[in-house]
C-alpha cells in the first residue's frame, strides 16, 4: 500500500471510529449527545454534519475555546435551502449550545416563521465562529480564519439556494473582503457560486431602538428578495 493510500484508511478509519462513538453509547470528549443530535433527525443528509461535528471535537484551534461554555455548531435542516449565518455565539447560545436563541435569536425566529411563513427547523442557522467571544466582542480576524474552514464545510454540506448573512462580520468573513453593511446591503452576491443576500444582524437592530422601525424596515425589504429567489409567497403588509 502506497503512504498516500494507508494515510487516507487511517483517516477513514479515525472518521468512522468518532461517528460510531455516539452510536455505541461513548462521548467523544467534549462532544455531548446534545452536539450531536442537533441536526433534524429528518434531515436529508444529517451523518455529514453529524461526522463534521464529530471531527471539530472538543476544539481547541483557537483561543475563543478559552472562555466558552458550549461549542454552538448550527441547527437546522441539513438539506435547507435557506441558511443564515450570524458571527457568533451570544452569552445565552454559549449556555444553550444552539444558535440565535436569545432575545436576537427570538426576533430572527420572528422574521423565518411570521415574516417568510417556514419553520425555524426548514432553514439551518449558524455562525462564522462557533464559540463565544468575550464579551461578546468582535471575532478577531485569526479567529475567524481558524474557525472559518467548518462554516464553509458546512455550507458545502447543506448546499443551500440561498445563504442570508446577518451583519458585517458574516458578509465579510464569506465574501472575504471588507463589507459596508449599511451601505451594501440589500444587494445579491455570490458565495462560490450560491447567492448571498447581506443584511442587519438582529442584535444590531435591538442595541438600536431608536432606529427600529427603520431597521426592520430594511430587513424586511431584504427578506422579500430572499422569499422571491426561493419562489415564496410574499405577503403583502407584513
Ligand atoms: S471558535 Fe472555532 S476554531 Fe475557535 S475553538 Fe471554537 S470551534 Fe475551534
Amino acid at each position: 500500500m502506497s503512504p498516500r493510500a494507508e494515510l487516507l484508511e487511517i483517516v477513514s478509519q479515525l472518521k468512522n471510529l468518532l461517528i460510531s462513538y455516539p452510536q455505541i453509547g461513548l462521548e467523544v470528549p467534549g462532544l455531548s449527545r446534545q452536539s450531536v443530535t442537533d441536526t433534524n433527525p429528518g434531515d436529508t443528509s444529517p451523518g455529514d454534519l453529524i461526522s463534521l461535528r464529530a471531527l471539530i471535537g472538543d476544539c481547541k484551534r483557537c483561543k475563543l475555546s478559552e472562555g466558552r461554555t458550549k461549542l454552538v455548531f448550527g441547527e437546522g435542516a441539513a438539506g435547507a435551502r435557506l441558511v443564515f449565518v450570524g458571527e457568533g455565539p451570544g452569552a445565552e447560545e454559549d449556555a444553550a449550545g444552539r444558535p440565535f436563541v436569545g432575545e436576537a435569536g427570538k426576533l430572527l425566529t420572528k422574521i423565518i416563521e411570521s415574516g417568510m411563513g417556514l419553520k425555524r427547523e426548514d432553514v439551518y442557522i449558524c455562525n462564522v465562529v462557533k464559540c463565544r467571544p468575550p464579551k461578546n466582542r468582535d471575532p478577531e480576524g485569526e479567529e475567524i480564519q481558524t474557525c472559518l474552514p467548518f462554516l464553509r464545510q458546512q455550507l458545502g454540506i447543506i448546499k443551500p439556494e440561498v445563504i442570508c448573512t446577518l451583519g458585517r462580520i458574516a458578509a465579510q468573513s464569506l465574501l472575504g473582503r471588507e463589507f459596508k453593511i449599511t451601505q451594501e446591503r440589500g444587494n445579491w452576491f455570490s458565495y462560490l457560486g450560491t447567492p448571498l443576500m447581506a443584511t442587519f444582524h438582529p442584535a444590531y437592530i435591538l442595541r438600536n431602538p431608536s432606529e427600529e422601525r427603520q431597521l426592520k424596515r430594511a430587513v424586511w425589504e431584504d427578506v422579500q428578495k430572499i422569499m422571491r429567489k426561493l419562489g415564496l409567497k410574499v405577503r403583502k403588509n407584513e
